[in-house]
């Protein structure tokens, strides 16, 4: 296993949300796209998205309710 290469240090996870919090890496800096402050999965805030896809329309058309 080649591990000379990989550099364990220090580095700085920074969400798009705006959180920063810090872990090991071997990298300086971790831009992300969700962490656990803002993902659905944790925010609990699936479902108070506005449905506008295809299948609530299909839904409204035949008075299908989800
Ligand atoms: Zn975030």
């Amino acid at each position: 296993m080649k591990t000379e290469n990989i550099k364990m240090q220090k580095s700085t996870m920074k969400c798009s949300c705006g959180a920063e919090f810090d872990t090991l890496s071997n990298k300086d800096v971790h831009n992300i796209e969700t962490c656990n402050l803002c993902h659905p999965f944790y925010t609990n805030k699936v479902g108070t998205h506005k449905k506008t896809g295809a299948v609530e329309k299909f839904n409204k058309r035949y008075n299908i309710e989800d």
